[in-house]
């Protein structure tokens, strides 16, 4: 394969992150004459923003796109772990969404509609959130006041809503993917993708702009690959990949960090064992005013904190490097107005990744130029919506006008392309 000229690979995916391997594993199942062949520059599956994320999801969402998209693919997930067997680490630890009472009647609407699209939500009150340990009075602080945060009115819990394990799923994918024929190369870091004519004169100096120009395979850190159809799944490393050939994917990485709080007092072993949400009798995933999430990891008996930082924090490959004093002076004065059982919490460990953002709609985009297709623009929220993005990508690779999702629901596979887009927008970003 190394080096290898012959032109029988039918699809070469670049990334073997949780998209490019699901995207590679509908392909082959769609059409499992062709060859597929996975390049990731790594030394295994997953290991890029994949291996970084949260790994949370929710069947909650106001925008019917959403509620597609992240539905089937979880419910894909629960049948991979009920019928094939295949341990998922699913965890129903649910949502809670803590809101001010402006929030909560401007939100009222988009709860409505996410109720009207198969969602369900129970309201906790303050009283609850106080036993539970919150502070939902804030405002009497001047601290507080001064930083502008507001007293919580309600928690919006949303039960189907959990965390998965993101390495059993990328090695799921790409166990089935090898079982129907499909192959991986590790370690091998695409350079380049090379464009060619379409039909070659011979003439020194092709492709000229006035041929046909298509992808003709990859040069690699391995040697050149020759492809009928590159599909590139390379999530923060998309841009990178496509400008140099002349295509924008109107994808930009944008660095996000995740902090590890370990339950080491008595005040927060009591908060992460917060019971009356789940099953495991621990806090659900938790989003405090201002964005704060907070995620209970029950083995490791700690929590994971992050917040998404949007204007200030500059879009680009910046060094993946988490940084302390965004914990310290972002993260930490929020999350001790509302649980003083923090005020002492500083992080035992803590990584950065990127979002692989779509500014204009946050949704995925999907798109093909010529024999080149890009699927990309996760935003954040990848894992929950994978085996949906999968099929999609799949089908608009071979041809197919719709495609139908896990569960039946049948859509276009152009939907999310970049000249037209058949996209409701969601109303509940919290
Ligand atoms: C901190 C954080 C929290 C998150 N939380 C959540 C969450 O709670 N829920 C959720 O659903 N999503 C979450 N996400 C988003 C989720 O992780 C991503 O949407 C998803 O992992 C994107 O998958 P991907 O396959 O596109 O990207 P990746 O996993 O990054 O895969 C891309 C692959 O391409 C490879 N690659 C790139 N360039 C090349 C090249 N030139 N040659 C060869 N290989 C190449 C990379 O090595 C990588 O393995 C989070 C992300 C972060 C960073």
């Amino acid at each position: 394969m190394r080096g290898c000229k012959s032109p029988d690979i039918d699809f070469l995916i670049i990334g073997a992150g949780i998209i490019g391997l699901s995207t590679a594993y509908h392909i082959k199942s769609m059409s499992p004459g062709s060859r597929v062949v996975i390049v990731e520059k790594n030394p295994g599956p997953g290991m890029g923003d994949t291996s970084r994320s949260a790994a949370m999801f929710r069947v909650f969402f106001s925008s019917k796109t959403n509620m597609i998209l992240a539905k089937s693919s979880v419910e894909y997930f629960e049948h991979v772990e009920k019928n094939i067997g295949w341990d998922l680490g699913i965890k129903y630890l649910g949502y809670l969404f803590l809101v001010d009472s402006k929030e909560l009647e401007n939100m009222k609407p988009a709860l409505d509609e996410a109720e009207r699209l198969g969602g369900s939500y129970r309201i906790i009150d303050r009283d609850s959130l106080k036993n539970q340990g919150f502070n939902v009075d804030v405002s009497t602080d001047p601290e507080a006041s001064l930083m502008g945060l507001p007293d919580i009115e309600a928690g919006i819990y949303i039960p189907r809503a959990g965390t998965l394990d993101p390495d059993s799923l990328v090695r799921y994918y790409e166990h089935a993917f090898k079982a129907l024929g499909g192959e991986i190369l590790y370690n091998t870091e695409v350079k380049r993708i090379v464009l060619g004519p379409k039909n070659p004169l011979g003439i020194p100096g092709e492709p000229f702009a006035w041929q046909d120009i298509e992808a003709k395979g990859v040069e690699t850190s391995s040697g050149y690959i020759e492809a009928r159809s590159i599909v590139v799944a390379a999530g923060a490393y998309t841009r990178e990949l496509l400008e140099p050939i002349g295509i924008d994917p109107i994808v930009n990485p944008k660095k996000r960090q995740i902090f590890v709080i370990r339950a080491n007092t008595k005040g927060l072993t009591d908060l992460l064992n917060t019971k009356g949400y789940n099953a495991y009798n621990v806090l659900p995933f938790t989003i405090l005013p201002r964005g704060v999430y907070i995620k209970p990891e029950i083995g490791e008996k700690s929590f994971w904190v992050g917040l998404s930082d949007n204007l200030g924090r500059p879009y680009g490959l910046e060094e993946l490097k988490a940084e302390e004093s965004f914990y310290r002076y972002s993260i930490h004065p929020v999350l001790t107005k509302y649980l003083p059982q923090f005020s002492q919490a500083y992080p035992d460990a803590m990584w950065a990744g990127y979002y692989d953002i779509n500014p204009i709609d946050g949704q995925p985009v999907i798109f093909m130029i010529g024999n080149i297709e890009v699927v990309a623009g996760t935003s954040g929220s990848g894992i929950m919506k994978a085996d949906a993005i999968g099929r999609i990508a799949s089908a608009l690779a071979l041809g197919y006008d719709e495609v139908e999702l896990y569960g039946g629901i049948r859509i276009r596979s152009d939907m999310f392309g970049l000249v037209r887009r058949y996209i409701d927008p969601e109303k509940l970003i919290l």
